[in-house]
């Protein structure tokens, strides 16, 4: 064997919050979660909250983006549909997540969110890069890839 093959990563399962843990190389085929056998991925933004948030960001063997909201905030609600978009263009490749502030604002004070939306990129437990304010989805894919290539 290998040591790539080796290799473990850990995911948070988005509908049991499991922690998985499972070899880089079977990120492709589909994984499904041990406790629940729901599958690790659905190419949607994960709604979670506080707790669920630290969560996956402590555990997650792919670089996780988070969209901080609010229901009453008009830019939040038009970046919402480029959002799931690039949760479907990323696949595997990431987590999406999102928080909904206004009803989980401890959330937003554990990661003193400020205004929103906020996205928040965060690779192996800690945050690489912040913006707020929403973006076309180009330029969001563009600018995840150069947070992602800068050397963190
Ligand atoms: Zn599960």
């Amino acid at each position: 064997m290998t040591e790539a093959t080796q290799q473990k990563i850990r995911l948070v399962c988005a509908h049991c919050n499991t922690i998985n843990q499972f070899p880089v190389t079977r990120l492709d085929d589909m994984p499904i979660c041990a406790s629940c056998k729901q599958p690790l991925f659905n190419q949607k933004p994960i709604e979670t909250d506080a707790n669920g948030l630290i969560r996956h960001i402590d555990n997650s063997g792919v670089p996780v983006l988070v969209d901080f909201w609010a229901p009453w905030c008009g830019p939040c609600q038009n970046f919402a549909p480029v959002f799931n978009q690039f949760a479907t263009a990323v696949g595997n490749q990431m987590r999406l997540l999102k928080v909904n502030t206004e009803t989980h604002q401890q959330a937003a004070m554990d990661f003193n969110i400020r205004s929103i939306p906020t996205l928040a990129l965060f690779r192996d437990g800690r945050e690489v890069a912040r913006m707020s304010g929403a973006l076309p989805l180009p330029q969001l894919q563009q600018w995840v890839v150069e947070q992602l290539t800068q050397g963190n």
